[in-house]
């Protein structure tokens, strides 16, 4: 691409050039593991697919692109990128994390990498003290999650950004709630983005993928050292598809915006709901740090039901018609989820209570169908409460 592009046509264009062989528009799906070499070392590019794979690295190049990176890398999952993140440090380091996160990457953590000996804090990050309070000098990476998951908290990116660089220390935001159609870490100083691409980048629920951009050159060399030599990379199946899904990334996020707002003031204002989570209110304690960061809001709400138990909670997602009672989120269609039962199960009851996740919290994923169906099935199912 020659020219500077806006973000709706990076999703379409950026870094993608017809197929050299003949032109093909879309980049062909490379289903193969190895490449023909005509003496050793003498390819055309490619010699081995964990290595490096046309398609992905077609996919690669948009992700870099929308994300106004440098490089950009595919992964077989969100996991496998957070994986290869917390690689780039070695025993002794310690990690400053969000502590209302996505559960699996709690369970990456706390289950796996501190048997490695990476030492974990977990702190609220409305607040920049708190992670003022934890680095010392062995402090490597400050891990953000924004919008958090499922509490919809919104951490100031550019300050604890600025503590960052003041310190040294690695910064890593996970993009996956907000996409870069709402938010561009990298431009508000951060090292990295993650993104579960499974999510909204993908957007048809049909793949599982996951993504780090990065600007600087020996960064990305490290971490593409770590994708070869671990070798959980995206397949070029996936790669096709991933493209395919983010060239109507900002289609589909406008109209996850305006259903968003429309769902989320819906439930604000019904008299069985006690409390809902949306960026989106002024009432909302970060408010004015999404009004300064983000584009729009999103399509994420999480709310609990006025007086609702655990079984309450379930009843109403279980009784959901047009919402799909499901894992997952960011795809064309509605998911409502059970998040002390499902996303989060593997945090100890205590200590996903203290961030909010009690047992009645319900989190919707707002699809793109039409706002009234999906308040007429919010209503059928919360009358099952009166
Ligand atoms: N980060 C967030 C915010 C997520 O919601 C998820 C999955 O739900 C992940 C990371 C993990 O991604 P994946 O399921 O693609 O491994």
């Amino acid at each position: 691409m020659k020219k500077t592009l806006r973000f709706n046509s990076k999703t379409i264009h950026g870094g993608q050039e017809p197929d050299k062989a003949y032109g093909a528009v879309m980049p062909p799906i490379y289903q193969t593991s190895t490449f023909a070499q005509k003496s050793p070392g003498d390819h055309k590019g490619f010699e081995y697919s964990r290595s490096g794979n046309p398609t992905r690295h077609a996919l690669e190049k948009s992700l870099a692109s929308i994300e106004n990176g440098s490089f950009g890398l595919a992964f077989a999952s969100g996991l496998a990128a957070i994986d290869a993140v917390l690689k780039l440090l070695k025993p002794g380091d310690e990690i400053i994390s969000t502590n209302d996160l996505y559960g699996g990457s709690y369970r990456l953590f706390k289950k796996i990498f501190e048997d490695f000996g990476l030492r974990f804090h977990f702190v609220g990050m409305q607040d920049i003290s708190h992670i003022s309070e934890k680095i010392n000098g062995k402090t490597r990476l400050i891990w953000v999650e924004t919008p958090t998951n499922p509490m919809m908290n919104v951490i100031d990116i550019a300050a604890v950004s600025k503590l960052a660089k003041e310190n040294n220390i690695l910064l890593a935001v996970d993009n996956t709630f907000a996409t870069p159609y709402l938010q561009q870490p990298l431009d508000l100083g951060a090292d990295i983005v993650m993104h579960s691409a499974t999510k909204y980048l993908g957007g048809h629920s049909d793949l599982v993928v996951g993504a780090l951009v990065v600007r600087d050159k020996e960064l990305a060399d490290r971490l593409y050292f770590i994708q070869n030599a671990s070798g959980a990379v995206c397949g070029p199946m996936d790669s096709y598809l991933l493209l395919r899904g983010i060239k109507t990334l900002h289609v589909r996020m406008q109209r996850h915006c305006e259903n968003g707002e429309q769902i989320a003031r819906f439930l604000q204002a019904h008299p069985a709901v006690e409390k809902v989570f949306w960026p989106g209110f002024e009432s909302h304690p970060n408010h004015h740090i999404a009004r300064k960061q983000m584009s729009d809001f999103g399509g994420m709400i999480s709310f609990v039901p006025k007086g609702a138990t655990y079984e309450d909670a379930v009843k109403v997602v279980e009784e959901l018609k047009v919402f799909t009672l499901a894992e997952s989120l960011g795809g064309v269609e509605s998911l409502a989820g059970h998040p002390a039962s499902m996303t989060h199960a593997s945090i100890p009851k205590a200590e996903r209570e203290k961030s909010g996740v009690t047992d009645a919290l319900i989190r919707l994923s707002v699809g793109i169908e039409d706002a009234e169906d999906l308040k007429e099935d919010l209503e059928q199912a919360l009358s099952y409460l009166s």
